[in-house]
Formats: C-alpha cells, sequence, structure tokens
C-alpha cells in the first residue's frame, strides 16, 4: 500500500525528527509516573507500627521519605520546565528524558520499600488484606517493565549524558548514513 504525500509529517528526510517527537511524547508520559507514590507511602508509615514504635517515627523510613519527597518534587518541577517549554511553542529538549529515568526506579523502589515495611504481609497480595488493596505490590510487579519500555534506563542516560551534559558521543559509524543505505537495508 502507498500512503499519499499529502499524509507525510514533516519535511522529506526528517523522518528521524517525526519519531524522536513521538518517542519523547511516550518518554513524557511513562516519565510521569503512575500508581502509589510519595503520598501514599507516607499514610503507609503513618498507619504502620514497626517492632521499635510507629514507622513514621523511625530514622530509616524518615530518610527515605525525605529522598522521595525531594525525587518528587523535582520531577514536579521538571515537568514544568517541559510545560513552559510547551507553552512558548517551543520543543521540548533532552531534560525531559530526566524524569523517566528518575521515576521509573522510584516506583521500582519505593513499592519495594513500603512491601519491606508491611513485614511478612508484604508478600501478600490481596485486595482486602494488604495496605491500599496491594497498590504497592502491583506496582512493585509492573515497575520493572517501566524502565524498558520507551526507551530503556541506559538509553536515556545515553541521551542525558550526551544531550544534556555533553559527554563524548557513543560510535555510531552509521550515524551520517541514509537508513535506505545501511548495509542491513541492501537487498543481496
Ligand atoms: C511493559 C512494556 C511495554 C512495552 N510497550 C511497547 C509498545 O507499546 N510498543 C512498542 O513498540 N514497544 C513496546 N515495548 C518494547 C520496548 O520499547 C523495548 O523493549 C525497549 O525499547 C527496549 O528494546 P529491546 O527490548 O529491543 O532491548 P535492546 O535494545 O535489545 O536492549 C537490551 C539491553 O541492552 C541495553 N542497551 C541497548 N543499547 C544500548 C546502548 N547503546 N548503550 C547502553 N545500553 C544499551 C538496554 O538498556 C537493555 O538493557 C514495551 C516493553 C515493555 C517492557
Amino acid at each position: 500500500m502507498r500512503v499519499p504525500d499529502s499524509q507525510r509529517l514533516g519535511d522529506v528526510g526528517e523522518g528521524w525528527k517525526v519519531s524522536l517527537t513521538t518517542l519523547m511524547n511516550e518518554r513524557l508520559a511513562i516519565g510521569q509516573g503512575a500508581g502509589v507514590d510519595y503520598s501514599e507511602l507516607l499514610k503507609l508509615a503513618r498507619d504502620t507500627d514497626l517492632e521499635n514504635g510507629p514507622a513514621i517515627k523511625d530514622s530509616n523510613v524518615r530518610e527515605k521519605l525525605a529522598d522521595w519527597y525531594v525525587q518528587t518534587q523535582g520531577l514536579k518541577y521538571t515537568k514544568f520546565r517541559t510545560l513552559t517549554a510547551l507553552s512558548k511553542g517551543q520543543v521540548p529538549g533532552a531534560e525531559s528524558s530526566i524524569g523517566k529515568i528518575v521515576s521509573g526506579p522510584k516506583m521500582q523502589d519505593l513499592a519495594s520499600f513500603a512491601m519491606d515495611m508491611q513485614g511478612q504481609g508484604g508478600i501478600m497480595q490481596d485486595v482486602e488484606e494488604s495496605p491500599m488493596a496491594g497498590a504497592f505490590q502491583n506496582q512493585w510487579i509492573g515497575a520493572a517493565g517501566y524502565r524498558i519500555a520507551g526507551g530503556t534506563d541506559e538509553i536515556l542516560r545515553n541521551i542525558v549524558s550526551e544531550q544534556v551534559l555533553g559527554l563524548p558521543q557513543d560510535i555510531r559509524v552509521d550515524k551520517t548514513v541514509p537508513f535506505n543505505e545501511l548495509a542491513s537495508s541492501k537487498k543481496s
């Protein structure tokens, strides 16, 4: 099937830009995080008793809560930078990749910590019995996929290191070669 030229997005030869815009849109959406976050963990800490007293009074729990509060605020203000750029008609920069690198591991670590805090009950994923209907357990199972889908942690680190921090680029011998001229695209 041929796609008519009237359906083309962007200029000829600029297809990669269109693909990158689509990928960045997905990264931004995933980078917003989902499910349980800092405020739910704070509630769990207030509702949970550890061997040495209420979890909210435990210095290890408080330190973790403080870390995730800072990360949550950082994500919020990075998102505002993106929204500001969009509201001015600008294309958000590679710094938007930061959101997913931070939020993916945060979802996983926060859920894991919440399950630890629940003691032996943490291994149970039960809508009736588990705190917040097993939301932390559900998140822990799904969070690993967030670190792969829409660009893995490693790929996003490459983007931030090369395009935001200006570190030396990965060696790419085919960077300037059009896709249809790549050795793997040529028919023998
Ligand atoms: C929950 C989930 C949902 C998904 N949904 C969709 C979807 O809706 N649509 C879709 O098209 N795809 C989807 N995917 C696929 C996803 O986009 C790919 O799995 C992802 O982009 C990684 O590609 P890959 O699996 O080919 O891994 P590879 O690219 O083969 O990477 C393998 C490993 O090598 C590392 N690696 C690769 N290249 C480099 C490099 N240059 N530098 C450093 N490390 C590197 C990666 O980080 C990874 O750890 C989904 C995946 C998951 C887990």
